[in-house]
């Protein structure tokens, strides 16, 4: 017992719902149906007051239906996405490390039994290969990615942490290591902590226990509660900022919400604080993986759009990640609703972005929607008048909890955040965008600059001649 609270710090073979309280879902989902229209526009009116959603007024907004009223909540995401966050959108790109696994999970290409998959572990020196490949397009932030396995222990995984930041491509180097991989024991996550980890993600896949039971059959990740738990056991090893998630497509959409809910509920409950970032990945087509190829819920675009600006609403002050996985399309659709984090350039072949490889299908857990190289996508980000930002200023600062303070702190953003994301923006701009992306980002830190007041434009105006002196890492 920690703090009053159960740990399944073994593995459980008696799972339980743990802080998910199923029953009470559904009651909710229930009752809220066919909402009054009056009742919806109060709880926008709400979020407009910054005021966090109880999952009672979250399953309202579920269980909305009208078209008006749902474009309503798109405007009402966008609108506090713009007056809380501004037009940042900070850039990170995924590195997958190793793709051995012992687990069965039925969607994902790395499962044990997947004898189509090529299973492949980077080397040191492929990891170099993959860190010179990365860094020589400009990423300052990676996520590092592993399959479960014994291999991948807490050492192996700190060991990568460290040889990452210790890599220097001239100016190049990463600044930030977030890390998905299983879930740890304290003393594991402990040794991980060292190695100056940003954050830790561990998506729960699915809330839906007795569908969590059918997907995860056998391995370590069979027990929902080990994993549900996962992330509480991070924050006691001192890890602030950790990341949780659901697979939309293995069950109810309007389900894995309300889930995601509760999980954030029990951490401000437990810690004080919610998780750092919410991620809400669509499955995608994976190789020789059937469910994947055809998900039992597959949420369409319009769903996804939904389910994106109820997570806004509903938890204003939490990080969101939009992946790779999606198409241009709906990625350009979903950002102004509130998303704060995309990865770009992405390749997740192992050992992909520093060699052209005909088999990385082969070693992919899943294909990507979205395969632009980064300076495009920097390029039209930057068209549409968005920041694209490599900003890592308040983690290296050791201040964590970024995003609530930028929701909670009057001025935090425009003080801090906007002027971090523009001198990184200009690094990039100066090391290594393309003449057309450099033009576009020099209008748009132009038009930004204009629109400060004089005593801090002055200020910024200093720090970005600093950067265009070719100083590296200038930050609030
Ligand atoms: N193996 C660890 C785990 O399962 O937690 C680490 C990360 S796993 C490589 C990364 C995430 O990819 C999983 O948590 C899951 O949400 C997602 N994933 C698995 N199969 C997928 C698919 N077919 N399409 C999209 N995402 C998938
Ligand atoms: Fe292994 Fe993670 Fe894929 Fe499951 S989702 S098979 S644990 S890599």
């Amino acid at each position: 017992m920690v703090n009053g609270v159960k740990i399944a710090n073994e593995l459980s073979k008696n799972d339980t719902e743990g802080f998910i309280p199923h029953q009470e879902i559904y009651d909710l989902l229930e009752k809220t149906k066919n909402p009054d229209p009056r009742e919806v526009r109060d709880i926008l009116a709400k979020t407009m007051e910054r005021e966090r959603l109880s999952t009672y007024e979250t399953a309202v907004l579920l269980n909305t239906e009208d078209p008006d009223l749902i474009e309503e909540m798109f405007q009402t995401a966008k609108k506090i996405k713009q007056q809380v966050y501004g037009n940042r959108i900070v850039l990170f790109a995924p590195l997958y490390v190793g793709n051995e696994c012992i687990n069965g999970c039925v969607y994902c290409g790395f499962r044990v039994e997947n004898k189509e998959l090529v299973r492949k572990t980077l080397t040191d020196e492929e990891l170099n290969n993959e860190l010179y490949a990365l860094t020589s397009r400009g990423h300052k932030r990676l996520i590092v990615v592993f399959g479960e396995h014994p291999m991948y222990s807490p050492e192996y995984i700190a060991g990568v942490i460290n040889k990452i930041y210790e890599f220097k491509n001239g100016p190049g180097e990463i600044r930030r290591v977030n890390v998905n991989a299983a879930p740890q024991t304290v003393e594991g996550y402990k040794t991980i902590k060292e190695a100056g980890i940003g954050t830790f993600q561990v998506f729960q896949e699915t809330y839906h226990l007795p569908t969590y039971k059918k997907l995860h059959p056998h391995g370590p990740k069979s027990s929902y509660t080990y994993r549900l738990y996962g992330l509480d056991r991070a924050v006691m090893a001192g890890i602030d900022d950790v990341g949780i998630g659901a697979l939309f497509g293995l069950y109810d959409w309007k389900f894995e919400v309300m889930g995601l809910m509760y999980h954030t509920k029990h951490f401000e409950e437990r810690f004080g604080v919610g998780p750092h970032t919410i991620s809400f990945p669509r499955m995608e087509p994976a190789v020789n993986t059937p469910i994947a190829e055809n998900p039992p819920y597959r949420v369409s675009d319009y769903d996804f759009k939904r389910l994106i600006a109820i997570i806004r609403l509903s938890v204003p002050y939490t990080g969101m990640i939009l992946t790779a996985r999606e198409a241009p399309e709906i990625r350009r659709e979903a950002l102004d609703m509130g998303v704060s984090q995309i990865d770009a350039g992405s390749s997740i072949g192992i050992g992909s972005y520093s060699e052209e490889d005909p088999e990385e299908v082969k070693k992919s857990q899943f294909i990507l929607g979205d395969t632009r190289p980064l300076d495009d996508v920097i390029y039209e980000l930057a068209s549409n008048g968005y920041i694209p930002s490599f900003c890592t200023s308040c983690y290296r600062a050791g201040r964590t909890g970024e995003h609530f303070m930028e929701y909670a702190i009057p001025g935090f953003v425009k003080n801090f955040c906007t002027p971090n994301a523009l001198l990184t923006f200009q690094e990039y701009l100066m090391d290594y965008a393309s003449p057309k992306t450099k033009e576009v980002g020099e209008t748009l830190i132009q038009r930004e600059l204009n629109e400060m007041p004089e005593g801090r434009r002055h200020m910024v105006e200093g720090l970005l001649e600093r950067v265009k002196n070719h100083e590296h890492d200038v930050r609030l």
